[in-house]
């Protein structure tokens, strides 16, 4: 768990929280941008012996406890699964609940471990100064889990502060964020975020590749960047999955292969994501006829138009394919028949895109 230096637009913003007094941070933006990164580097901040204003010293006691861990002045309040997929140690009953397969880890952030870091901010200090209270993704908290909360962050005890990090503010109830200093989250410009990107990837493989790291090509960096609008920590977790050269290659295949309805351009996908792919494609389609820019694939990888295309019954077509995968985005995460979907989205892709 060694500490990776922070990208430079987050440098800038942690940079600019220090200089602000304040005990409860509210960070907030769409995902991929690095809340919790930049939270991160806000609490190992606030809790190093020898702070500058560019954060964290990183050499300090302190510091090393947060990169592996066991901080015991910083509480970091998640889901269960993130937990376990970013490394974050549960409590001892949690543990052996889930390792004995009594229950299976939570999405949601628990009340009982908010309950659990209440009594966190009421217990003496024992390394510094300052305690903080780590709370990521914020939406993940229900009305319950969140009232539990919001007396603490109210009153903190002492100096207990609070950094809450969220990808949907208007989700969390108005009471916790007017207790809480708003920071929006800001994005990287694109150039910026594929630099970044570049340095990533090649980290990612020399950590994650036991063969000698095969380095992805600039432009398949740049796919992916873009076909996740721009926000690099989601580009990260394809690269992270080690599929990121085919994701590249099957995200410039698949609007022309829906254009022709062929199913098997889906065939890798899980249905949520297929379904976030169409609505992508369905948005740059629509953009292009209407004589803007597309924004997640190449202009280039567009089925070409046909002349009568941006005609009234060729949009009314896209906006009606438009609502259908609004739809099927809320119902997705189960459906009936993966594979039967997955064929009723590429039909139902290839009408729409033929429309005229
Ligand atoms: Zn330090």
């Amino acid at each position: 768990m060694s500490h990776s230096p922070l990208a430079p637009w987050l440098q800038t913003q942690l940079e600019s929280l220090l200089t602000q007094r304040g005990h409860a941070w509210l960070l907030a933006g769409p995902s991929g941008l690095g809340q919790f990164d930049l939270a991160l580097a806000l609490a190992r901040a606030w809790l190093c012996e020898n702070p500058t204003p560019h954060g964290a010293c990183g050499m300090c006691g302190s510091c090393h406890a947060v990169d592996v861990h066991t901080h015991a002045d910083l509480a970091v309040l998640m889901p269960e699964v993130l937990s376990l997929e970013l490394g974050w140690p549960l409590d001892e009953k949690t543990q052996d609940d889930l390792d004995s397969k009594k229950r299976k880890p939570s999405k949601e952030i628990k009340v009982d471990a908010a309950r659990e870091v209440v009594s966190f901010t009421q217990l003496t200090r024992s390394r510094g100064t300052t305690k903080v209270v780590l709370v990521f993704p914020a939406e993940r908290m229900n009305g319950i889990t969140a009232n539990t909360l919001l007396k603490t962050l109210e009153e903190p005890p002492g100096e207990v502060k609070f950094i809450l990090a969220t990808e949907a503010a208007h989700q969390l109830l108005p009471t916790i964020r007017s207790r809480c200093q708003g920071h929006t989250m800001v994005w990287p410009a694109f150039d910026e975020a594929l630099a970044w990107l570049k340095t990533a990837s090649v980290q990612a493989g020399e950590v994650d590749g036991k063969k000698a790291p095969k380095s992805l090509l600039e432009a398949d960096l740049k796919t992916l960047l873009t076909a996740v609008g721009g926000r690099p920590a989601d580009a990260l977790v394809w690269i992270h999955s080690g599929q990121a050269a085919a994701m590249a290659q099957s995200w410039q295949a698949l609007p022309k292969a829906m254009a022709r309805g062929d199913v098997s351009a889906l065939s890798d996908w899980l249905p949520p994501q297929a379904v976030d792919a169409l609505q992508k494609l369905c948005h740059d389609v629509w953009a292009v006829r209407a004589g803007a820019q597309p924004r997640f694939f190449n202009a280039s990888d567009l089925p070409a138009n046909a002349p009568a295309a941006a005609s009234g019954s060729g949009m009314f077509a896209l906006a009606n394919w438009a609502k259908e995968l609004a739809a099927t985005a809320r119902t997705v995460e189960h459906p009936y028949n993966p594979g039967l979907m997955l064929e009723s989205l590429a039909s139902r892709a290839k009408i729409a895109l033929n429309a005229r």
